[in-house]
């Protein structure tokens, strides 16, 4: 067997091309790899799909010593030692899955210096042991692989991350990378900051997915919708479908077996064989859709998922952004679609309200939600949005995303919301009950139901103003004001209450513009495909 270590007088292109089969190097990989090569530290934000493994792994074959790669993806580990074994990279890890004995050989495999690349679970580092161990072999580097874990209000924190700032002090000399798909500046400050980065080079990948198309519909019959676009656009194609829930992962993918699509559920409240079982035949079948909570996802590389539906909403852009980065890695056009409605804004300001934390950490939760909130109401270009929200200024639209391809209708709505807004105020004057969106609608509509009638309020001078409207569209105008902050919900029951801002409106001191909401479920965008 020939060295799989790169030989003395190779440069990186030569490891490239010999080890990974590649012609040439993307975007800025090159500049990487030649920085840590040469004992640089860097901090390396790539989309997913980018190619952020080659920038540890081409200088771990060509510094000497062991890489010792730290990543939170237990589960993937063995894949990506299988990955590396089959281009004849020798590479072991080390996590809580391995028996007593494999663990002693990768051991001794990486104080003989007889592996270029040692993968960790964070946690590991923690251990005295793995302390211990690590001071008796000969460390090429650190690569930190989902280096957002670090962040504490982050999506996706761990606290082992936390610890990870040791590396430093303890091994001053070893050069360190830490990689991430999601960062915003904010992120990738605290990511520096955290892991003591200070003299790291800064390596800022474009955002952009362009071959993605960005499109967000109104929530009616989610499923139904759902099912819609995966015959319409991507019959017998690979996909995932984000729910909130395990209860409705169950049901969303009951439901699409039932109608005949290939679907797979995941969560973690299955049971670790099956979860296993659910992600191989995901990654290793042709056209399976599957159905998960956002505990799915994060490392898997399958490069032909053509689409990611959410059924319901993410609770920041961060995340959208990573969960609909795993459509369309190999590059071919891919949808993400999200569906979302006035239910989604009541039920997540609700879990902000009840969430554990100070009252910071609620308030960065809101503003997490609102930047979502404001991409879902946008009648701008939504890549656009999403770009600047990643701090790359966008110019023009992009030509492939919903309100591209048909650019939504807004409308003046500062005349319903006061219908609205006062129709609030009168309930909670009058009686300071708990009456949430679909009350308020039914008095608007001039709706005499048992509720309404019990209540006498029929009697309200707002009963019956509001039937310009049709249901959906003043579903629209409650769903718009949640988001724009102009009207708020409260406790178990969705109650509906004013703001501060909503006096801006009632007093006329504020016009509010509406994204006009479609007739009919909108057009499966077919366009641009
Ligand atoms: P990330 O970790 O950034 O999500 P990966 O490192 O898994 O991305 O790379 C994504 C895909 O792109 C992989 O299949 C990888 O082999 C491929 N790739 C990476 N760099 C190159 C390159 N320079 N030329 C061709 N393919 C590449
Ligand atoms: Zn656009």
């Amino acid at each position: 067997m020939d060295s799989p270590t790169a030989l003395r007088t190779e440069t990186p292109l030569d490891v490239l091309r010999r080890v990974f089969g590649y012609d040439s190097f993307r975007g800025f990989q090159q500049e990487v790899v030649e920085l840590v090569t040469g004992g640089g530290d860097a901090l390396v934000l790539m989309p997913t799909g980018g190619g952020k493994s080659l920038c540890y792994q081409i200088p771990a074959l060509l510094r000497d010593g062991v890489a010792v790669v730290v990543s939170p993806l237990i589960a993937l580990m063995q894949d990506q030692v299988d990955a590396l074994r089959a281009v004849g990279v020798r590479a072991g890890f080390l996590n809580s899955t391995l028996d007593l004995d494999t663990r002693a050989l990768v051991e001794a495999e990486f104080v003989a210096g007889e592996i270029d690349l040692l993968y960790l679970a964070p946690e590991a580092l923690s251990s005295r042991a793995t302390l211990n161990l690590l001071d008796r072999g000969r460390i090429a580097l650190f690569a930190i692989d989902e280096a957002h874990c670090v962040a504490q209000w982050g999506h996706d924190f761990r606290p082992d991350y936390l610890a990870l700032s040791m590396l430093h002090e303890r091994w001053p000399g070893v050069p360190r990378i830490a990689l991430t798909a999601t960062a915003t500046s904010a992120t990738r400050q605290e990511i520096a900051t955290r892991l003591k980065l200070t003299e790291a080079r800064h390596f800022v990948a474009s955002f952009d997915r362009p071959n993605i198309q960005y499109r967000i519909v109104s929530k009616r019959e989610p499923r139904k919708q759902l099912l819609a676009l995966l015959r319409d656009e991507h019959a017998g194609e690979a996909g995932i479908v984000y729910c909130l829930s395990r209860a409705s992962v169950e049901k969303t993918a009951e439901f699409l077996v039932a109608n005949g699509i290939a679907a797979l559920p995941y969560h973690a409240g299955l049971d670790g064989a099956t979860r296993a079982a659910n992600q191989q035949r995901f990654l290793r079948e042709d056209g399976l859709v599957m159905v998960a909570t956002i505990a799915f996802g994060m490392g898997i590389d399958k490069p032909d998922v053509r689409f990611v539906a959410h059924l319901d909403l993410p609770k920041s852009v961060e995340g959208y952004y990573q969960e609909t980065g795993r459509a369309g890695r190999d590059g071919l056009p891919s949808t993400a679609w999200l569906a979302y409605g006035l239910q989604d804004v009541v039920q997540q300001r609700k879990m902000i309200d009840t969430s554990e934390g100070d009252a910071a950490h609620r308030r960065n939760l809101a503003a997490h939600l609102d930047a979502m909130l404001a991409l879902c109401e946008t009648v701008r270009c939504r890549r656009g949005q999403l770009l600047e929200y990643f701090g790359q200024p966008a110019s023009g639209g992009c030509g492939n995303c919903d309100t591209c391809l048909e650019p939504p209708e807004s409308w003046d709505g500062t005349i319903a919301a006061q219908k609205l807004l006062s129709t609030v105020y009168r309930l909670h004057r009058e009686r300071n009950q708990k009456f949430g969106a679909g009350h308020c609608i039914d008095i608007l509509l001039g709706r005499s139901n048992d509720k309404i009638v019990q209540h006498r309020h029929d009697a309200l001078s707002t009963f019956g103003i509001g039937a310009d409207l049709r249901e959906g569209e003043w579903r629209g105008v409650v769903r718009q004001l949640l988001a724009e902050g102009l009207l708020a919900v409260e406790g178990d029951y969705g109650t509906l209450v004013l703001t501060e801002a909503s006096a801006e409106v009632l007093g006329r001191r504020r016009t509010v513009t509406m994204r006009r909401e479609p007739e009919r479920p909108a057009a499966t965008g077919k366009a641009g495909r």
